[in-house]
């Protein structure tokens, strides 16, 4: 089965670390829609000879890739599967598999943690939305999520013809065919309110030929209303709906993205509800202050912690000055990332914009101050 992301395994994930500070947790990441064979062995020589003067992370090392191999020499990727992302450790006890329906890039990690922002990054970039396909007699409802189509419900209508049989009179014929669609529509209506009411589904499309789209639209509860990003003209047996749909939300959350960061960008002006760059960010993460995080997507910062008391920092630090302890290197992002796993914080992780980077990449807005 693909998995369908959800914040709270990535949230399970964040809260996942060696507290001794050892490289003890790998975190794989396949690229399953063009596989190379060989990235796998080629990440496991080049981090064994590294991790040659340390013998006991060595041998978990050996040992945690000999239980990811196990797998991936029995799971060969099913039906759709795009990407995979495993994370384990053989001293913790700990594997985790997520077979995915959505493609991810090569990484082969060793670190105290799992490595999770492709995650986070996925389940941002790939929100979940519903989609309706209808006329006046048919409909298709669907939900996609994590790139996997849930073909919900398929429903049709118990409609007389458009035209009246003998003995009716015009007006009456009408007025029942009318009473049958209104019928048939709010029918349809309260399937998708059952399946899009949950929270995972913010975007809706309504899709169909003719009138019927625009008369189902009326007839929906306004908060399933106001989720709705656009109405398209199509016919109803046209296979490149979900495509079609695929395309406007990816459009439209490109959009929000950027309303984002506007909007971080007014509250900085107005000294309102915001922060920005690495430390005051950091700050408010750990406080559980943010509202939304946003991240420059492929921003990175090295720095220094010390999982034993989960501090973090920028630059360059071998102990740790409370506790006396080696720290490991990591990149600071990667850390926010996972505090705001930890408190619920939606992430935003932006591309290329010139706004966010000179705030210094990364930025939030406050829930309070
Ligand atoms: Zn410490």
């Amino acid at each position: 089965m693909l998995t369908v992301l959800k914040d709270t395994d990535i949230k399970g994930l964040s809260e996942v670390y060696d507290s001794e500070n050892r490289g003890s947790f790998i975190s794989l990441y396949l690229n399953m829609d063009s596989l190379d064979t060989k990235f796998v062995g080629r990440r496991k020589n080049i981090c064994k000879s590294v991790l040659k003067e340390d013998k006991e992370l060595l041998d978990n090392f050996e040992k945690t890739m000999q239980m990811i191999d196990d797998y991936l020499s029995k799971h060969g990727g099913e039906k759709g599967q795009k990407g995979l992302a495993i994370f384990a450790s053989k001293i913790h006890n700990f594997f985790s598999v997520y077979p995915l329906g959505l493609p991810v890039e090569n990484l082969l990690i060793v670190d105290t943690s799992p490595y999770i922002r492709p995650l986070a990054r996925l389940v941002d970039e790939y929100e979940a939305f519903g989609l309706v396909l209808l006329d006046s007699q048919r409909a298709k409802i669907y939900v996609v999520s994590s790139g996997k189509v849930g073909y919900k419900k398929k429903k049709a209508a118990d409609i007389i013809n458009k035209h009246k049989k003998g003995g009716m009179s015009q007006a009456r014929f009408q007025r029942l065919r009318k009473g049958a669609i209104n019928h048939f529509f709010s029918d349809v209506s309260e399937d998708v309110e059952k399946l899009f009411s949950n929270d995972d589904i913010v975007r809706i499309i309504i899709a169909g030929s003719g009138n019927a789209k625009l008369m189902f639209k009326n007839i929906l509860p306004p908060d399933i209303k106001s989720k709705i990003v656009d109405i398209i003209d199509m016919d109803f047996d046209d296979d490149g709906l979900v495509s079609k749909a695929e395309e406007i939300i990816l459009a439209d959350e490109k959009e929000t993205r950027e309303k984002n960061v506007s909007r971080l960008r007014d509250e900085i002006l107005r000294h309102g509800l915001a922060v920005h760059g690495l430390k005051e960010t950091r700050e408010a993460v750990e406080k559980g202050q943010i509202e939304l995080l946003l991240v420059n997507k492929g921003y990175k910062i090295r720095g220094w912690i010390c999982e034993k008391c989960q501090v973090v920092d920028s630059g360059v630090k071998d102990t740790c000055p409370y506790c006396g302890s080696r720290t490991s290197e990591v990149d600071v992002i990667e850390e926010i990332i996972e505090f705001a796993e930890r408190t619920d914080t939606k992430i935003e992780f932006v591309g290329d914009n010139p706004i966010l980077d000179e705030l210094g990449g990364v930025g939030g807005l406050l829930r309070f101050k």
